[in-house]
């Protein structure tokens, strides 16, 4: 007689379904606010796509392009760098090595706050019950008071691609690097085809980009776009603005791809493919039905500010309550979530959200969008600085970027902000500081911000809207 598969039953006061950045966050402060808290997650370390295939690895190699492309470029200026040698597994290992530390770290920090992390895949079987199956074919019921869904999002699939030829990839297969192919084709001219490809030029691929919009990054305004879309022409082989992709066929000896635009080829062979063209939730996967959860026909569960689902007692958080699908949002609504079920009176009323492309240049955005403003009439002052005219911009030898800020007409209050430029998503949280506390104009530009900085850029921006610059000349 062969023992037939375990089963378990657990209890727990909050149960947390998805152990990605919003969902550890929700039960770490859960655990905090006194709960007794069981976590789920599918796979068998904790992090979700950000810290496992998604934001941490991938900046590990955005670190690597830009030492490559930093050595290169030096040669101009007097020091020059043999070319590198690549070797692919250590790259790897070193980018699993960073990732496991912080898997490692989070599993310490549940243990340190009692935390029960169950791991396996969870789905409803009532309103207060998840069953999670684990990999070893274990059933353990979870009953519970409360529950905070953070089960994220996949990669959008276009049904008439061939999934199953190991030379079309998705983020994940491209963070994997199993090889470097020598002709790359990038469908979608958003943040993770536009970072991956900065990662593979690094690394010596003939890369093309072809997006579907006029603009790559659609939704952020096209004067911080183009910086970097004129260094990213001359550095790859094609971008191919307002083109759709019509068929990729696997051939023996690539995936032949059929384009329609304005400017692309009929057709093109390329050794590698990767599909980065947005993210689909996964709110259709866990049984939703069974607890009386409402999710849409796409998969998005709705939630009002203090993240409830139209189940009372069933919060639900991150990129399976809408757009945008980023980490620092999911990690914000994870503790109002995990704070109102502990029965404290939070919600989520950021004022904005920022957005980052890790690109090089890279480009930051937050609060209202010059596009935006214009579509909804309002009146504004701009001003864009250009870092040309900043000390530390040319003494790192990027002078392309640009830092704008757009302001209240009459109050001078900011109203959003961006940069392209080098650490521009390190420089955005300033602005974001700023627009929480409705800092004005002369606010930003009192502030006294270090010198030589790339920080100054936002001061100076706001100078600019009172007048006060001094940096650079602007006529009366
Ligand atoms: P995205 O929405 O940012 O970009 C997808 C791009 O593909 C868009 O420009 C779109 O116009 C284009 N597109 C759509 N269909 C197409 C088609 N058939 N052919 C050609 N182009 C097409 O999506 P993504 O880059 O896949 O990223 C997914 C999610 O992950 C986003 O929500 C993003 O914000 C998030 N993410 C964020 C970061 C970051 O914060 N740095 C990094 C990676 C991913």
């Amino acid at each position: 007689m062969t023992d037939g598969p375990k089963s378990n039953e657990l209890k727990a006061e909050i149960v947390v379904l998805g152990g990605g950045p919003g969902g550890y966050t929700a039960a770490f402060r859960a655990a905090d606010l006194g709960k007794q808290v069981v976590l789920i997650e599918r796979y068998p370390v904790l992090g979700g796509v950000c810290l496992n295939v998604g934001c941490i690895p991938s900046k590990a190699l955005l670190h690597m392009a830009q030492v490559i492309h930093e050595a290169e470029e030096f040669g101009d200026n007097g020091i020059t760098f043999s070319k590198p040698k690549i070797d692919l597994d250590k790259v790897r290992s070193w980018k699993m090595g960073v990732t496991k530390t912080l898997n490692d770290g989070l599993a310490a920090l549940a243990k340190q706050r009692k935390v029960t992390v169950v791991y396996g895949m969870g789905k409803f079987s009532s309103a207060n019950s998840i069953q999670v199956e684990s990999n070893d074919g274990t059933m353990t019921a979870v009953h519970f008071d409360q529950a905070i869904i953070a089960v994220g999002s996949h990669p959008t699939k276009i049904p008439t691609f061939p999934y199953d030829d190991s030379r079309l990839m998705d983020s994940t297969d491209a963070l994997d690097l199993k090889n470097i192919p020598k002709k790359l084709l990038i469908v979608g001219g958003g943040i993770i085809g536009l970072e991956m490809a900065t990662v593979y030029h690094a690394l010596g691929s003939e890369i093309s980009v072809v997006e579907l919009m006029d603009q790559i990054i659609p939704g952020c305004d096209k004067d911080l776009i183009t910086p970097l879309f004129r260094r990213i022409k001359k550095q790859y082989k094609n971008i191919w603005l307002e083109t759709k992709v019509t068929s990729i066929k696997p051939e023996a000896k690539g995936l032949k791809v059929g384009f329609e635009g304005k400017d692309a080829p009929e057709s093109e062979l390329f050794d590698s493919v990767l599909v980065a063209v947005g993210r689909q939730p996964n709110g259709k996967a866990i049984n939703a039905e069974q607890a009386g959860i409402a999710v849409d026909e796409r998969g998005f569960i709705s939630v009002d500010k203090q993240q409830r689902t139209n189940i009372k007692h069933i919060f639900a958080i991150g990129d399976v309550v809408g757009n945008p699908m980023l980490a620092h949002k999911a990690v914000h609504e994870g503790k109002v979530a995990a704070e109102v079920a502990a029965g404290h009176k939070s919600a989520f009323d950021a004022l904005t959200i920022p957005s980052v492309a890790y690109t090089d240049p890279e480009v930051a955005w937050m609060g209202l969008t010059e596009n935006q403003a214009k579509q909804q009439g309002i009146e504004y002052d701009k001003a864009a600085f250009p870092w040309a005219a900043s000390g530390r911009a040319l003494s790192i030898g990027r002078k392309e970027g640009v830092t704008k800020i757009l302001c209240e007409k009459g109050t001078g209050r900011i109203l959003g902000a961006g940069m392209v430029g080098t650490n521009a998503g390190e420089l955005i949280a300033e602005a974001v500081l700023a627009l929480e506390m409705g800092a004005d104009a002369e606010d930003i530009g009192l502030t006294i911000h270090p010198h030589p900085t790339l920080s100054e850029t936002l001061g100076f921006a706001a100078e600019m809207i009172s007048g006060t610059i001094t940096d650079i000349y602007m006529k009366r």
